[in-house]
């Protein structure tokens, strides 16, 4: 049996470098960017107030105190946007908001709330400092001043920077287009009656959501029955939408594993026994035209969950233009003991406490109750994947494992 460390990495060599495409700010929303981003201005662009209040020649203010205010004439007001300002002289003022700019003359600002907010004429009841309250040009960025690094993801602080410094398109990589299909002739959509023999189909919604929540654009096309025809026709009629098609189910040893038989024959894809459990049937290849990448994955929801974190993930890390590394991991001790079939690696599923009682303890992690590749019930609150080694068969509770952190949603 091939190993997971093999199985990820022939997934992932199926993958080619991202192209990047100029987006419009808005869509590059969540994609991974592509470019270094310069400031074409500093910011702020010129000297500016930082609070509602009076720009005024700092030495004017010298003698002002509580008892004796120093009174100066208003020569007007300044608005955020004012685009031309008036001067100021010693001996006077102007009313100003936050964000206008500096008039001349001026060398700071006065807090409304140290005056009496006089409109004609303004009281202030205290000296001020040469700069205060004035925001300087080029205060937070010099022109020309690199403000966003390639290779990181797009979220609304960084949406902030592009747009402050003026773009309204960012080259990126986008988000791949990924295209979720499960076969099986017992599936019926959510919602519908069951007959006898049927189940609802979870699978597609399953991986479209994993896939979503691993920053991609997806399209769950659903389900098809187990007839090689409709099966094949299908994924080649869902190519034009792809970057990468994730199918479940058909790829294990039965007499109707559609996707195995049918893909064998393209030639292009290769099936697989990865030492895992669950997840052990696995294929993988390229398919259509243009080579488009294939992830086939088991049909037992346990199996398609896990194979997809551990294989899918890194593929689609890869896609986006990011690092392709597996999940983060961590070791907990267990809070009861586990079992694992020898010469394969098991991924259990279990609930991880950072500090479980209080700061000083150990991080812990129970295996859920039911740990069978059909009962996928456990899967919802799990937040971790107990790793046990291929050549161990059981561990005792209290014992330390490696555990690989499910995702949190972005
Ligand atoms: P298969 O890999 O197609 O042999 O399926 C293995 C098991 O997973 C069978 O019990 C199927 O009924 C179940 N299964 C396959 N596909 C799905 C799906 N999309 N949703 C829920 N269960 C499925
Ligand atoms: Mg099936």
């Amino acid at each position: 049996m091939k190993s997971v460390e093999q199985h990820v990495a022939d997934v992932l060599a199926l993958i080619a470098d991202p192209q990047p495409t100029e987006l419009d700010l808005l869509r590059a929303h969540g994609s991974v960017l592509a470019e270094t981003v310069t400031s074409p201005v500093s910011l702020p662009g010129f000297d500016n107030s930082a609070m509602d209040g009076y720009a005024v020649c700092a030495a004017d203010l010298e003698p002002a105190t509580a008892d004796s205010p120093v009174r100066l004439p208003v020569v007007g007001d300044i608005p955020a946007g004012d685009p031309s300002p008036a001067a100021v002289r010693p001996g006077l003022c102007a009313r100003i908001m936050t964000g206008a700019p500096m008039p001349s003359g001026a060398d700071a600002v006065v807090p409304v709330e140290w005056t009496d907010g006089g409109v004609a004429t303004v009281a202030v009841d205290r000296p001020v400092r040469v700069g205060n309250a004035v925001r300087p040009a080029g205060g937070d960025v010099v022109e020309g001043a690199v403000v966003l690094r390639p290779g990181g993801r797009i979220g609304a602080g960084e949406m902030g920077v592009l747009a402050a410094v003026g773009r309204r398109s960012v080259s990126v990589y986008p988000r791949p287009r990924v295209v979720v299909l499960s076969t099986g002739e017992e599936l019926v959509e959510p919602g519908r009656p069951l007959g006898p023999g049927q189940i609802w189909e979870s699978n597609s919604f399953m991986i479209a959501a994993a896939a979503r929540d691993a920053g991609c654009e997806v399209h769950r096309h659903g389900f098809v029955g187990d007839d090689p025809r409709t099966v094949l026709d299908t994924l080649e009629g869902l190519l034009v939408r792809a970057d990468i098609v994730i199918t479940t189910g058909g790829v294990s040893m039965g007499a109707y594993d559609v996707v195995k038989e049918v893909l064998t024959r393209e030639g292009t894809v290769e099936f697989t026994q990865v030492a895992m459990q669950p997840g052990k049937p696995q294929g993988f290849g390229a398919i259509g035209p243009d080579r488009t990448p294939i992830v086939t994955l088991p049909g037992n929801p346990v199996s398609a969950f896990v194979s997809f974190q551990i294989f899918v993930l890194p593929a689609l890390r890869r896609l986006r233009g990011l690092d392709p590394r597996g999940l983060p991991t961590a070791r907990a001790v267990l809070t009861a003991p586990v079992t694992s079939p020898k010469g394969r690696r098991s991924y259990l599923r279990g609930v991880l406490e950072e500090s479980p009682h209080g700061r000083e303890a150990a991080p812990t992690v129970s295996p859920a109750l039911r740990q069978d590749s059909h009962q996928l019930s456990a899967l919802a609150g799990a937040n971790a994947l107990i790793v046990v080694p291929e050549e161990t068969t059981e561990l005792a509770a209290g014992g330390t494992v490696d555990v690989v952190r499910l995702p949190d949603p972005a």
